[in-house]
Formats: structure tokens, C-alpha cells, sequence
């Protein structure tokens, strides 16, 4: 179900599928490319839906709905994570598919993009019914997945143990184990050092080539970040090694701010045994809502889709917004933010620090050789750094926001493999 806004009692529904589309045709109309070859790159080469059958503890049985797009294959293969949630939908999927496409890309790793989600509320099922049907989706796609054709990872409510069950699905499927179908596995079978925190610390990268750029000295800035999950909590806590004070911090149940920073190491103690960041003693209670419009140098919003739109962007403040989660800007919130000088990082910069090390996970799987983290750490920030000043140039070139020139760096890149491989008819 597409996601809806509701207007004067009329209600219109807001397409993820069609943001996705819109950002591509502002960078493709600025691009001397053949209008038909950018229809071919645009859309979804595959998009499948399967039904699921699943017994559940009772005995009973439930059909649930799954999906897996694969966006593009023209750079390698598919490569994109797979959510869980009561409201994915193929258009939902379509997109994010889409944004893989251009992430990779952009990062210049070899992969296509891909995405896959199943309809269903994991809060409301028991550990043996997801892992059935985690073993179903995978059946499903038996003949979709693989290393060379199209590499699952996690996403929203899928981790490391749904990467397991997949790969050990597909691995009696073919009757030996295939460790490089899935990535964001366990480091014991064959996951990567430094994955979990690659996210975040490539949120961190960027942030700190932009502070460069705009001679802003990392210890006279201030931070606020909402979400302090994965990329959350290790974005806030790398910003802070880098002498950033993180004066704002919130999750989905509540926001506290301390003027002098709080002691990110502390935060993160406390919210293992708590599971929230309300009652740090470290910090006083905040508003929530207000969080996004603190008065702050850097903000990241590491949460949600679609929380600063074209009502609420003239209310941000921060000089540098950093986007860890995906599509957390809305197209019509982009010209606001240029218009009020907000430097934005766009999600396929600033958070591909993840499938970056998903990229190494999958060489060093089907090497069967594994690198060290601090070696992680270095092959990731050379790509990251690179990646920056990349698009950075191109949008200093074209005076267009960052986000054009991401997604102009990352289409004409698609274009020219296609060009060199040509279309086979
Ligand atoms: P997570 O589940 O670990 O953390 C999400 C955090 O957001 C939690 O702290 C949660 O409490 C908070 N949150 C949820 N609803 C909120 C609300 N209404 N207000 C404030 N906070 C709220 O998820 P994650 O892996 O950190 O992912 C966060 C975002 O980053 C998502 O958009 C995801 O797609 C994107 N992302 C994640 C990765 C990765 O490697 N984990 C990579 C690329 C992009």
C-alpha cells in the first residue's frame, strides 16, 4: 500500500516509487544521453511477486506476500537488502530497489540494485514461523538468488540470523555451501569485521570531508541525530571521537539534549540494558518532534523516510544534514534546503558505507580470505573519501546540490557500461 497524505479530507497517495523516479529525471534531463537508453535504466529490469505459505505454531496455515526487484544488472550483480513490515509494498520495493542502483554506483562498487520485503508483523511471530518463512521466500527465489546474479542483505526487522537461514536455504538447494549468496552473515560464516559499524562510520566519513570543505573545525561543532539504532549510535559515537558534541539524541520513544554533549560511550551502556535513551542520566528530557529543527551545525537523521517535506525543511537550522537513513528528504524539501544553504549529504553517499563493506564481505567470501578490520576500515574510507569529493566536484562544477550531482555521477556511470556492453535485442 502506498504510503497517504491526507488533504482536505481527499485522499492522495504518495508514491516512494514515484520519488525515486523524480530524482532520477532531474539528473537524467541534465545529462546528453538517449532518451530511450535512459528509459531502459530507469525502471526495474524484474519485479516479482511470490505468495508464501506458511504453517504457524497453532498448525494453522497463513499466506503471506513477498517480493524481490531487481532494479539493474548492467554493473554486476543485484545487490540489496530485504525488509520485513506490515507495509512494504512493490512500489516501496521499487524504489529502494532503484536507490541501490544508483548507491552502488555512485560508490562505484560492481553491483546492480536490488530489494526485497515480505507483508508481515515479525513483532507478532514466534522465532520458528520467521525462520519458515524465511526458508520460503528463499525457495521461492531459488532460481533469482546467487552470487553472481543477485546478493540479499538485511533491512528493516531482517538480521544476521534471517542472512543465515537464507544462506543456508540456498547452500541444500545446491547442494554445497554458498557462503557469497547473502551478505551481513555472522562473521563465523564468512561475515565481514566491520560491517556493523560500516554504515556509521561511513555517515562519519562524510561528514567529516564536509566539515573540510566548509571549514568548519569538528571541535566548535554541535550534533543532533534521530534514531539511535545501528547507524544511529555509531554515527553519533565516531562524530564524538572526532571531538563533535552531540547535544541531541532521540529513538522512537522520546529526545534528550544536553548543551555541553553527551557522553555518547555512556549513552550507548546504557541503551543495551534499557533499550531507550530517555532516563540517561547524562541529559535532560527533549522534545522529540523538535528535534530535526535543533539548533545545531550537523544533523542526521538516522530513523525514517520522509521526515524533513516541503512543510517543515525552512525550519531546519542545522549547516550540514547528513542523511543516514534512506529517503528521509522529500524532493520538495530539497530546493528549501538549497535555497537556505543546508548542505545535504544524500543517502547514496552518505550511507553506502554499508554496502561497501557488503562488497568486501562478497570478495573476501569467494576469495575465502579475510581481511583484518582496520584493513576494512581503510579499503572504506578510501572509497567513501573518493566518492565525496567525486560527486562534491561535479556539483561545484554544474552549481546543482549535492543530490543531483550524486545521482548524475551514478546515472552517467550506469550509462556508460550500457554503452560499452550495448542493449542485446
Ligand atoms: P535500527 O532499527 O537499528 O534503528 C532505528 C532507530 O530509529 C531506533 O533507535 C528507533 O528507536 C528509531 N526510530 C524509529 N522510529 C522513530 C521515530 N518515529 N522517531 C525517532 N526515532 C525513531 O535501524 P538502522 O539499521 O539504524 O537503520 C536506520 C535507517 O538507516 C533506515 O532508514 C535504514 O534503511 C537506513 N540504512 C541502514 C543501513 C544499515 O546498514 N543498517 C544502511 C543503509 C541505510
Amino acid at each position: 500500500m502506498p504510503r497517504e497524505k491526507h488533504l482536505k479530507s481527499i485522499t492522495i497517495p504518495v508514491s516512494t516509487y514515484e520519488h525515486a523516479m523524480k530524482q532520477f529525471d532531474q539528473a537524467a534531463s541534465r545529462l546528453h544521453v538517449d532518451k530511450g537508453l535512459l528509459e531502459f535504466i530507469k525502471h526495474p529490469r524484474r519485479s516479482t511477486i511470490v505468495k508464501l505459505p506458511v504453517q504457524m505454531d497453532d498448525g494453522t496455515w497463513q499466506m503471506f506476500t513477498g517480493f524481490r526487484v531487481q532494479h539493474s544488472n548492467v554493473r554486476g550483480p543485484a545487490k540489496g537488502g530485504i525488509r520485513y513490515h506490515p507495509n512494504v509494498s512493490l512500489d516501496e520495493v521499487q524504489a529502494l530497489a532503484a536507490w541501490m542502483t544508483w548507491k552502488c554506483a555512485v560508490v562505484n562498487i560492481p553491483f546492480g540494485g536490488g530489494k526485497g520485503g515480505v507483508i508481515c508483523d515479525p513483532s507478532k511471530m514466534s522465532e520458528g514461523e520467521l525462520e519458515r518463512l524465511t526458508r520460503r521466500y528463499t525457495a521461492s527465489f531459488f532460481d533469482v538468488f546467487g552470487p553472481e546474479s543477485d546478493i540479499p542483505a538485511p533491512d528493516v526487522n531482517t538480521n544476521e540470523k534471517t542472512m543465515a537461514w537464507i544462506m543456508d536455504t540456498y547452500s541444500m538447494n545446491a547442494r554445497h555451501t554458498v557462503t557469497s549468496v547473502v551478505t551481513g552473515k555472522p562473521i563465523v560464516l564468512g561475515g565481514s569485521r566491520g560491517r556493523r559499524e560500516a554504515t556509521g562510520r561511513g555517515v562519519v566519513i562524510t561528514v567529516r570531508e564536509a566539515m573540510k570543505h566548509m571549514n568548519i573545525d569538528p571541535t566548535q561543532a554541535t550534533a543532533a541525530v534521530q534514531g539511535f539504532g545501528n547507524v544511529g549510535s555509531v554515527s553519533a559515537q565516531l562524530l564524538h571521537k572526532l571531538g563533535v558534541k552531540i547535544t541531541h539524541v532521540c529513538d522512537v520513544f522520546g529526545a534528550i539534549y544536553n548543551p555541553r554533549g553527551i557522553d555518547i560511550d555512556e549513552l550507548i551502556k546504557f541503551v543495551a540494558q534499557t533499550k531507550k535513551v530517555i532516563g540517561f542520566p547524562g541529559a535532560k528530557p527533549f522534545d522529540s518532534k523538535k528535534i530535526l529543527f535543533a539548533d545545531v551545525d550537523i544533523l542526521i537523521p538516522a530513523a525514517l523516510e520522509n521526515q524533513i517535506d516541503g512543510k517543515n525543511a525552512a525550519k531546519v537550522k542545522a549547516r550540514i544534514l547528513a542523511e543516514g537513513a534512506n529517503g528521509p528528504v522529500t524532493p520538495e524539501a530539497d530546493p528549501i534546503l538549497a535555497k537556505n544553504e543546508v548542505f545535504v549529504i544524500p543517502d547514496i553517499i552518505c550511507n553506502a558505507g554499508g554496502v561497501t563493506v557488503s562488497y568486501f564481505e562478497w570478495v573476501q567470501d569467494r576469495m575465502g580470505y579475510f581481511w583484518t578490520e582496520d584493513e576494512v576500515n581503510a579499503r572504506l574510507e578510501r572509497i567513501m573519501t573518493e566518492a565525496f569529493w567525486d560527486v562534491l566536484k561535479v556539483a561545484l562544477e554544474n552549481k546543482v546540490h549535492l543530490r543531483l550531482a550524486a545521482f548524475m555521477v551514478a546515472i552517467q556511470r550506469v550509462v556508460e557500461v550500457v554503452q560499452l556492453r550495448g542493449i542485446y535485442a
